[in-house]
């Protein structure tokens, strides 16, 4: 294909969780789409990778869950709550139509989402930079420019670009997209995988300012991370001289029980993460562009819900923009109804994620997880009772 020829109903920039889910249901719909990423896949990006029930529903209504568990990500049944001297087990419920959650490997996850996105139709090119967004006379969004790996020019048109680029997105950047709300960025987290001991379930640990567990993943390891502030990440990075000591640190403060266990296990990575994760809503859209993923909204990772988000989001979107490419439809509301929509969706778990990243003392903060928990089950539910678009399409091709 070359990539300059034509003029595309949409193109994505961002081929992850949500630029390859969103471009999959967009091509499900009959569109033509194109994914460009800088990246080459499958390669991972910084993030643990729990899904919570709801993004699990998305994967089984999408008809990705059973790819995903053939992937050897564990289903996971069971989470283990460790507070305050005392450990909890419990059975994921069926509800809303799963019964487990999994924590795939993204290098595994935006993998089969991007072949996913392929199969329903998308052209995808990896190694591709967008580095600006071409405008027509009115000043509308109509294609992006950047270029290949080998410093090629890539120049090509489109009805409507749509940022899946990330935290800092180069599409909102050149949009021009405002921050609507903006919360303190304050949270920390850092993880390694590890492997040699096996994983039941989730833990999670709870203690005085953090906040650590364990996710099982593929390849018989898990992924141990630690939730902190940020000034303590930092303070723990200056005690101890390196980032892999400072999470040894942070982790025998958090949850000595599963320090004394790592110690018969095997670091297989290096220690990872981010700090002072922001916690902000940009507008969502304007004219001949779209926003979603990170790059729309971000929050602190203490609650685990980004590739949910964008899952969630991707659809919403894809609807929304198939409606506006239509004959004779009011693309303004159609992309309004989108940013509405997100806005309410992401409400309840944003405003649970901010207190959750300001680490109140562990009663309050395991009564948040309960409230977090809760708006899960509530978000699943829905998700669950929503029609799955592109679905009619998909049986009869
Ligand atoms: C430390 C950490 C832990 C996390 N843990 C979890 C968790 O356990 N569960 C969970 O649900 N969420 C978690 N998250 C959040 C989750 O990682 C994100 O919400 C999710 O990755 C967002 O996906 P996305 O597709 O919007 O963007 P990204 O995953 O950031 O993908 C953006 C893509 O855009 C591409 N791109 C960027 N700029 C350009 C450009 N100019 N040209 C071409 N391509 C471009 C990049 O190469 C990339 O592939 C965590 C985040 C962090 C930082």
């Amino acid at each position: 294909m070359n990539p300059n020829q034509s003029r595309r109903d949409v193109i994505v920039v961002g081929g992850r969780v949500a630029g390859s889910a969103t471009a999959m249901l967009l091509a499900r719909l009959g569109r033509d789409v194109l994914v460009v990423d800088q990246a080459v896949f499958p390669s991972d990006t910084i993030s643990t990778h729990s899904i919570a029930r709801s993004g699990v529903v998305q994967l089984q209504r999408w008809g990705l869950l059973d790819e995903v568990l053939g992937s050897g990500a564990p289903a996971i049944r069971q989470v283990t709550f460790h507070a305050l001297g005392e450990s909890v087990s419990r059975t994921i419920k069926h509800k809303s139509g799963v019964g487990l959650v999994v924590s795939p490997r993204r290098y595994v996850l935006d993998t089969i989402l991007a072949a996913a996105a392929e199969r329903a139709g998308a052209d995808v090119l990896h190694d591709v930079t967008v580095t600006g967004l071409r405008r027509d006379r009115r000043g509308r969004v109509a294609g992006i420019s950047g270029h290949d790996r080998n410093g090629a020019p890539v120049d090509i048109g489109a009805r409507y670009v749509i940022g899946a680029d990330g935290l800092r997105s180069r599409v909102a950047h050149s949009a021009g997209a405002a921050i609507n709300e903006a919360r303190p960025a304050g949270g920390a987290t850092q993880y390694a995988y590890y492997a040699g001991i096996q994983w039941i379930g989730i833990e999670l640990f709870f203690a005085d300012r953090s906040f650590a567990g364990v996710f099982p993943t593929n390849h018989g390891q898990a992924c141990v991370w630690v939730c902190t502030p940020s000034a303590d990440a930092r303070a723990a990075r200056r005690r101890t001289g390196s980032r892999v000591e400072a999470f040894g640190d942070l982790l025998q403060r958090s949850a000595p029980q599963l320090t004394e266990r790592l110690r018969h296990a095997r670091r297989t990575s290096p220690v990872q993460g981010m700090l002072r994760m922001p916690n902000q809503i940009r507008q969502a859209f304007g004219p001949g562009w779209a926003l979603v993923g990170d790059a729309g909204y971000h929050r602190d990772a203490v609650t685990a819900h980004g590739i949910t988000d964008a899952f969630r989001d991707a659809e919403l979107l894809a609807v929304a923009v198939d409606q506006a490419l239509g004959a004779g439809v009011d693309e303004i509301a159609a992309l309004a109804h989108y940013q509405r929509q997100r806005d309410q969706a992401l409400r309840e778990i944003f405003e649970i994620t901010c207190r959750l990243g300001a680490y109140p003392a562990v009663p309050a903060f395991v009564d948040l997880q309960k409230q977090l928990s809760a708006a899960i089950d509530t978000e699943a539910a829905a998700l669950a009772s929503r029609p799955v678009p592109g679905e009619r399409l998909l049986a009869t091709a």
